[in-house]
């Protein structure tokens, strides 16, 4: 059913505490955690706990998860002292634009100069 757990899926394994992770924040219906090849000073992945492939997915089943998403990328922003200094936010959606884990997540990214465009 859709937004239930997968048994061969990472991030859900994360959310049930069966795969380790350095969490950063969590909310009834989110968790950001660490990514383990962080990509700048600050690499923070924000997931909903409930599984969706990719993030349209999730915004089109559970619009107001998806608005946490977002929310708390922005709270782990202020968190990590990038609020003034700027971040991203990417949700890599399809393996041609880089999506590896097909669980849905944003990428907060920052501490370092942001290129435009990212490659
Ligand atoms: O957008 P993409 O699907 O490629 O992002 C998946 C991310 O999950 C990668 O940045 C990878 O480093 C991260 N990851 C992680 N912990 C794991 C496995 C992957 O943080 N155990």
């Amino acid at each position: 059913m859709a937004g239930e757990p997968q048994a061969d899926c990472l991030f859900c394994k994360i959310v049930a505490g069966d795969v380790p992770a350095t969490v950063v924040h969590e909310t009834e219906t989110t968790l950001a955690f660490r990514d383990i090849n962080p990509q700048a000073p600050t690499h923070v992945l924000v997931i909903p706990r409930a599984h969706y492939a990719d993030a349209a997915s999730l915004a089109e089943a559970e619009p107001d998860v998806a608005a946490d998403v977002v929310t708390v990328a922005g709270r782990v922003a202020e968190q990590e002292g990038a609020g003034d200094s700027g971040y991203r936010v990417v949700f890599n959606t399809g393996a041609g634009a880089g999506q590896t884990v097909f669980h849905a997540h944003a990428h907060l990214l920052a501490g370092r100069g942001l290129n435009w465009p990212p490659g």
